[in-house]
């Protein structure tokens, strides 16, 4: 078998690696400007959905409160998709989080660490949460009822792996690698199923489990990502139930065939903890593994099929 194509590139806060096994069915060529399409997307999706960016999609929303403002398909996707999760879940998950980032110091671009530009706006307090985002799926508009600062971190790499997925759908054997978050297409370079390990995650060198996954889509949200600047506000995933640093879990992984549902019910189960967490996975038809601060496992039924 000819050899494999790699790119790597630091995209969305994280390093961006997309793997296509084998050359066929056009050659190396047409191989590579298909993976350079597919690290397109993740570009596409930062520049969108840029909480930091006063000129993204995303900010130029929120500067319009109580008017509906046209979407682009990338935008309306994303918000559609996390306001039906917040709803599923009674606001546990919540896109309107961003406010609540901002005031633990995640208020930061990652790639320019300069301070977001104050949001000039709508300088009041930012109180909206989901039930203020209106979605039309008619007109494909979005209107935001009161200011609010919307945050689409927990479901947008998701989108941008499964863009990037289709793009390489012709090629069928790829892996995309987005900090963790992956979706695997056909098999690996030995032509099995490609294998997923699941880390410990209060010792992120030791694997905990590993999992054949083949077509399918694995994302995991862990408290050991993105720790907040002041160590008392925790990390990067809030209950906005309780104002609080999510505490229930340490990390979810999620498999399921699209790495935006598993991306963001990830982020989600973790709000949960592990009861209504595997709940919430079970509903959708998707596979995870809940791990506990103490290391407790909790799995959904169908776990075992992917051993
Ligand atoms: P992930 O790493 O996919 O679990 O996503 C974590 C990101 O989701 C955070 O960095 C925030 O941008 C966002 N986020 C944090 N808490 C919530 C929440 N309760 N609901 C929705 N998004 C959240
Ligand atoms: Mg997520």
């Amino acid at each position: 078998m000819s050899a494999s194509g790699v790119q790597s590139a630091a995209l969305m806060g994280t390093l961006v690696t997309i793997e296509v096994v084998g050359t066929e069915p056009g050659g190396e060529a047409e191989r590579d400007a298909a993976i350079s399409r597919a690290m397109e997307w993740f570009r596409r999706v930062e520049k969108t959905c840029n909480r930091f960016d006063p000129e993204s999609e995303l900010r130029r929303l929120s500067a319009r409160i109580g008017q509906p403002v046209t979407a682009s398909p990338l935008l309306f996707e994303a918000v559609r998709f996390a306001v039906a999760v917040a709803e599923e879940t009674e606001g546990a998950f919540d896109p309107a989080v961003g406010a609540a980032m901002e005031e633990r110091g995640f208020n930061r671009d990652y790639r320019t660490l300069q301070p977001a530009g104050p949001f000039a706006e709508s300088s009041g307090p930012k109180t909206g949460t989901f039930r203020d985002v209106r979605v039309d799926e008619r007109r494909k508009t979005l209107t935001l009822l009161k200011p609010l600062v919307l945050d689409l971190g927990a479901v947008a790499k998701g989108l941008a792996i499964d863009l990037a997925a289709q793009e390489l759908q012709s090629l069928r054997n790829f892996a995309i690698d987005a900090g963790g978050d992956l979706y695997l297409g056909g098999h690996n370079a030995r032509g099995q199923p490609w294998s997923v390990g699941i880390r410990n995650p209060r010792d992120p060198g030791e694997m905990i489990e590993t999992v054949e996954v083949s077509d399918g889509a694995v994302c995991t949200s862990g408290d050991y990502e993105r720790p907040a600047a002041r160590a008392e506000d925790g990390h990067h995933i809030i209950d906005l139930r309780t104002g609080g640093t999510a505490k229930d879990a340490a990390s979810v992984t999620v498999f399921a065939p699209s790495a935006m549902v598993a991306d963001g019910l990830a982020t989600a189960a973790f709000v949960l903890g592990p009861k209504a967490g595997i709940e919430l996975l079970e509903r959708h038809g998707a596979d995870g593994l809940i791990i506990t601060p103490a290391l407790e496992r909790f799995a959904t039924r169908g776990m075992t099929d992917h051993d």
